[in-house]
């Protein structure tokens, strides 16, 4: 018997080489293998005969291999292999598929799994069919009968796992098969769950290592559109499982949270007229129900945790300078933290522009800014001579020392990830007052969290477990929609023309120019090429200016200054405008090869646009061939405006990992639930969750709690390196 922690290059068959590979797929110990899942599962117990294929169905198939061989088209090689049952043949067809020469021997059986399709002459084929070549022990370097009679009987005869393989195709999944098949056999015996009985009986949960074992090698008769689509109770075991402890985590840190002590909030006339005096227009409905949730959690005298989820445009700026005044007229400190630069600076002119006439100091404090000045800017903070504080994220990094901090805002959470966001917490936690130096015992900020990313509501609360959720679904009135093409840049001077036209009737123009950072350097310099041919040739007459990542900071606040002001009529940019500018007088936006950017990432984009009353106009120009996933990513651009349906359909294609941002730090990398997927699990994980950290009762005992608790600090210290939970 292995423990489960014990590292996999003790498994037998395993050596410290092919650990090596296992571990570049996150498997090094026992427990990682056995939860590394099949992504689908063949049917070999009953396998289709070829005579009775239908062209355009996924099958799969056992027969016999006949001829190969390799042939050349003038595009590229091909590799050939017909296989038969009897009379009946079924063409493969590999394109590049010089590797596969010398791979097939007449004769072999082999297993494949792929598309059905016709040829032109009505034969039957499929195009890069999975495989495996059967009882070909020779494959796996081991050769001996016993060894053969095994793997014959993983390969045949039921409905077989596959798993993806890993290094470079060297360990199969056949390798897997077996390693696993190992690793199971070695399994220790069944602990006791960590899961509560009760939830286990009200979710039907069978025991780990029974979905373990059933999941990897399915019982006879279990339903193979189960399998597929992992509502086996195997499946929904491990799925649940792993929700669950991460849901038990973020109600643990909630619960936490709401057992500090926080400042009590005064909301009387006098503020309330302080916030009247300062608003430039009549609040939306939603800002206003928006602004009492906020203000309701601010009056409690613990600390608020709260997400403002709002579409771009949404006016979610207003709503945080409303709360901040709340803070600031209870004779507190308020922190705005932005995610560049470039919107620190914008948050601080409007804050300037909105604020100050009532008498409040609004300081910015950036790395970019003079250490001398620094100084003094901390001074002011440290005396409490600044009430707003505006600056980057790096605010948390330096030690800032507040007079007395009541109120941390921090905007376009997008940027970030779940984890992210609770490690920056965390710090705010171990340092009360956010970097901060503070007496201990002293009261915890407020925190405000604001996100332009429309995430589904189900998967918002139960994603942003520790947090409440308000949500801005109503756009200030007087918005025209944006209006959004899709045209080839074949076209592109009927586009200029259209810019010129509508900078002759007095509006301004967002140009935007991929530079993704993988190829950071190649494309700025296309994007610069761009900009003079724009400045020097197409629109010489006018006034363009240039914004990207890589400009000093003095330089980008000069542009988007003379941009705001109207001194420029057209703006070149990089994905540097995608969150939070606000011109409202810009009523077009051109997005050159829109093809490249992700979905969500174009919505931002256009988001800067459709500000002001005036009609305005998206231009998604496409350079050369665009994929299947392009097409549907432009497609829907041009359909909706709706933040939401964007949302979904982005999290569909790309998956939540890319979704939520930040795949390397963001999101809770699950190994075996998919939040679309697995969406109702999720919420009845957090119903669950939450069920037990109530406390003990009839159907929970204190020890089952304590059991619970022990294995989430565990889960939580070792997947997300977050100690401090619980
Ligand atoms: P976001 O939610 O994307 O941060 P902003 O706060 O930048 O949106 O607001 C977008 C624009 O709408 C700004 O120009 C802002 O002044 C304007 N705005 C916000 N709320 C209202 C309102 N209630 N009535 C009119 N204009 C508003
Ligand atoms: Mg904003």
């Amino acid at each position: 018997m292995l423990e489960l922690s014990t590292s996999v290059q003790y498994i037998k068959g395993i050596g410290p080489r092919v650990a090596e590979v296992l571990a570049g797929k996150g498997i090094r110990t026992l427990q990682d293998l056995l939860h590394y899942l099949p992504f689908r599962y063949e049917d070999r117990l009953n396998p289709r005969g070829i005579a009775e294929l239908r062209p355009g169905e996924m099958a799969t198939v056992i027969a016999e291999v006949r001829t190969s061989g390799l042939f050349r088209t003038r595009r590229m090689p091909i590799f050939q292999m017909t296989a038969a049952q009897g009379r009946a043949r079924l063409k493969c067809l590999w394109f590049n598929g010089t590797y596969l020469r010398d791979r097939f021997k007449p004769g072999q059986m082999v297993a494949l799994y792929g598309k059905v399709e016709e040829d032109r002459r009505g034969e039957l084929q499929i195009m890069q069919p999975q495989f495996e070549i059967l009882g070909d022990a020779a494959e796996d370097g081991s050769s001996d009968g016993a060894d053969r009679k095994l793997a014959a009987s993983l390969e045949v005869g039921r409905i077989v796992p596959i798993y993806e393989s890993a290094g470079q195709g060297r360990l199969t999944a056949r390798w897997f098969r077996r390693a696993i098949r190992t690793a199971l056999e070695n399994m220790p015996p069944e602990q006791s769950d960590s899961i509560p009985a009760a939830v286990r009986s009200r979710m039907s949960l069978i025991s780990p290592t029974e979905a373990l074992c059933k999941v990897h090698w399915p019982e006879p008769g279990e339903s193979l559109t189960d399998l597929q689509a992992a509502r086996t109770p195997a499946h929904l075991r491990l799925i649940f499982e792993e929700l669950f402890f991460v849901e038990l985590g973020l109600e643990f840190k909630r619960r936490q949270m709401k057992a500090q002590t926080g400042i009590a909030f005064r909301l009387d006339d006098r503020v309330r007229e302080a916030i009247k005096k300062i608003l430039p227009f009549h609040p939306t409905a939603a800002q206003k129900r928006v602004l009492k949730e906020i203000a309701s959690d601010m009056e409690k005298p613990f600390p608020m945790r709260r997400l403002l989820q709002g579409d771009v445009g949404s006016g979610k700026t207003i709503v945080a300078f409303e709360a901040a005044i709340i803070a600031i007229e209870n004779g507190c400190q308020v922190a705005l933290m932005a995610p560049t630069e470039i919107l620190a600076q914008q948050h601080y002119f409007n804050a300037r522009r909105i604020l100050e006439g009532a008498g409040y100091r609004i300081v910015l404090l950036t790395g970019s800014v003079e250490q001398d000045r620094k100084r003094d800017i901390r001074r002011h903070i440290a005396h409490g001579n600044a009430h707003l504080i505006i600056g980057t994220h790096a605010l948390l990094e330096e030690t800032v020392e507040f007079s007395k901090l009541g109120l941390v805002i921090v905007d376009e959470q997008h940027r970030f990830g779940v984890m992210q966001r609770l490690k920056l917490m965390r710090k705010s936690n171990e340092e009360p007052g956010v970097g901060a130096k503070s007496t201990p015992g002293a009261a915890e900020p407020d925190v405000l969290v604001m996100t332009a990313t429309p995430i589904p509501r189900t998967l918002a609360l139960t994603l942003y477990g520790d947090l409440e959720l308000s949500v801005l679904d109503e756009l200030p009135p007087g918005r025209t929609p944006i209006v959004t093409r899709r045209v080839s840049d074949e076209r592109s001077t009927e586009v200029w023309d259209f810019v010129r036209k509508q900078v002759a009737a007095g509006h301004q123009a967002y140009v935007v120019y991929p530079v993704i950072e993988e190829n950071e350097e190649r494309e700025l310099k296309a994007a610069l090429k761009m900009y003079r041919e724009l400045s020097n040739v197409v629109f010489a007459d006018l006034k363009v200016g240039l914004l990207h990542g890589r400009l000093d900071n003095d330089l980008k606040e000069q542009v988007m200054r003379l941009f705001q002001s109207g001194e420029l009529n057209i703006l070149v940019a990089t994905t540097v405008i995608e969150v939070g500018v606000d011109v409202t007088n810009a009523s077009v936006m051109v997005i050159e090869h829109a093809e490249r950017f992700g979905l969500s990432q174009l919505h931002q984009l256009r988001g800067r646009i459709g500000r002001g009353a005036a009609k305005s106009f998206c231009v998604l120009m496409t350079g050369g061939k665009v994929s299947e996933e392009g097409e549907r990513r432009l497609d829907a651009m041009v359909r909706t405006n709706d933040g939401f349906q964007i949302a979904e359909l982005d999290l569909e294609l790309r998956g939540p990992g890319e979704f939520f941002g930040t795949r390397q730090a963001g999101m809770p990398s699950f190994l075996i639930a998919n939040l679309i997927r697995d969406r109702r699990i999720l919420e009845a994980a957090k119903r669950e969750a939450a069920a037990v950290m109530a406390g003990p009762n009839a159907e929970i005992s204190q020890p089952e709690i304590d059991r619970a608790i022990r294995e989430m600090r565990a889960r939580w210290q070792n997947t997300y390196g977050l100690v401090e939970v619980g």
